[in-house]
């Protein structure tokens, strides 16, 4: 553990938050599982697994995380949301509409790839994080229909956009807790870093 660094937090509530943690300890970044809004003081940044987001919104609602996931955010830490957990993040969910924390300038719609496609393997581009192809796991995912104006595109799959930011809020609708590639994760640890310690921050981990 780097001296000072509090863990990154990983949303535990249902979906593959387990991946998430391998990949992190992969990286040797220091985490922690999320299950009580209490949680979230011990953590520098939060991870929102892929899973089923109505299942997550149930939790959301009854034990109050939506509200402190909200706070959390507020307060400039990092957030990122990977598939369900992007779907959580965005601040227009169609396909159909549902709740959402509407952390990001986003319209996202939901099992948007259809039943032929349900999941699948690409090589997508992500030109500021990495100079080859990132392997992107899409399952059941959902496709980004729009992008506001203060939200920029870190990845693209084809022509669509698929890893965006605003701020400290990052959201991908593939799973890269799934592939042997580093570079989203490192890019997100990153920003916790960079939260905590200030910009001249180096990478410790490698
Ligand atoms: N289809 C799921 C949902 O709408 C997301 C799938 C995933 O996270 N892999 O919540």
């Amino acid at each position: 553990m780097h001296n000072g660094h509090k863990p990154v937090g990983i949303l535990a509530i249902q979906g593959d938050f387990a991946m998430h943690a391998k990949m992190l300890d992969r990286i040797r970044a220091p985490w922690k599982l999320v299950k009580h809004a209490r949680d979230l003081e011990e953590v520098s940044g939060l991870i929102m697994p892929g899973g089923e987001s109505t299942t997550m919104l149930k939790f959301f609602t009854n034990e109050g995380m939506g509200g402190a996931i909200t706070k959390f955010a507020a307060q400039g830490n990092p957030v990122m949301g990977t598939c369900a957990g992007a779907i959580l993040l965005a601040k227009e969910v169609l396909n159909p509409t549902q709740e959402r924390l509407g952390l990001i300038d986003i319209a996202i719609e939901r099992n948007a790839y259809g039943r032929q496609v349900d999941s699948s393997v690409r090589a997508g581009e992500c030109p500021e994080l990495a100079d080859r192809p990132v392997e992107m796991v899409f399952i059941r995912a959902p496709i980004i229909r729009r992008v506001g104006e203060g939200v920029r595109v870190l990845g693209r799959c084809g022509d669509l956009p698929v890893l965006v930011e605003q701020g400290n809020i990052l959201a991908a609708t593939f799973h890269p807790e799934l592939t042997e590639d580093e570079t989203i994760h490192r890019y997100f640890l990153k920003k916790c870093l960079i939260k905590r310690f200030g910009d001249g921050v180096i990478e410790p981990w490698s």
